[in-house]
């Protein structure tokens, strides 16, 4: 590669302390523990939501139950009057006919006092229902609150990242322009094939990135030379002589 010295590699370096960084932050932003929470948090919202729509539904055919019960003894009720009304009119003096509306009005009573057993029962159930539903609006409404948190939890922490990331990249940008084209290309075409880590220091004998010495051959070759493009014989990414 021309124009490549050991020297001019050394900004490579840097490239690859940045790189890593952003790679370690796109990492940390593909797991965040806040995320994970707002999953979950979530989840949990939705079954205390779904548990909540159905025993508004139970509440809602008891409410209707109810009221429907009540109109009925309403209306029965006014059956009562309307029939008493005419039992005391003096209007009907017919002893048969009196009588008649003698029974249609304990056939009403009768029939009032069932429904009204009906609705008691009813309200009973729905005050039941209601103690539910008011729990599970009470647990929904704090299930709601801690989703807004952890959102905003995770805003934070995705909007911190999202910072470092665009220093990250200005250094880059940056840095690049003042390292030999080809070399960049190298590196980035390297990087994919090594974890990420396409170049690493050569310090006493040793590459920097996978821990291992090199042969003494290679460590003599080195000294001997001012070969600039050289890999590490284990892991055979770049080295960098410093
Ligand atoms: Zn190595």
């Amino acid at each position: 590669m021309e124009g490549v010295t050991r020297q001019s590699l050394k900004p490579l370096l840097e490239l690859q302390r940045i790189d890593s960084a952003v790679d370690r932050l796109n990492a940390r932003r593909a797991h965040l523990p806040e995320q994970q929470e707002l999953d979950e948090l979530a989840d949990r919202r939705a079954e205390v939501a779904a548990l909540d729509a159905e025993e508004q539904a139970v509440l809602d055919t008891a409410t209707r139950e109810q009221n429907k019960l009540e109109a009925e003894v309403r209306q029965i009720a006014d059956k009562i009057d309307h029939e008493q009304a005419r039992l005391y009119s003096g209007e009907v003096n017919n002893a048969k006919e009196l009588s008649a509306i003698q029974a249609e009005l304990d056939a009403l009573r009768r029939r009032k006092t069932h429904l009204e057993d009906q609705e008691l029962d009813v309200m009973e159930r729905r005050e039941e229902v209601e103690t539910r539903a008011n729990d599970l609006s009470k647990q929904l409404g704090e299930a709601d609150a801690q989703v807004a948190d952890a959102r905003a939890r995770l805003d934070a922490a995705s909007v911190e990242i999202a910072r470092e990331l665009a220093e990250l990249s200005a250094e880059r940008a940056q840095l690049v322009p003042a390292i030999n084209a080809e070399l960049v290309e190298l590196y980035e075409s390297m990087r994919p094939k090594h974890g990420g880590i396409a170049v690493a220091k050569y310090d006493q004998g040793t590459c920097r990135a996978c821990g291992l010495p090199l042969s003494p051959l290679a460590r003599d070759e080195i000294k001997r030379t001012d070969e600039a493009l050289l890999r590490c014989e284990n892991c055979r990414r770049l080295l960098v002589v410093v």
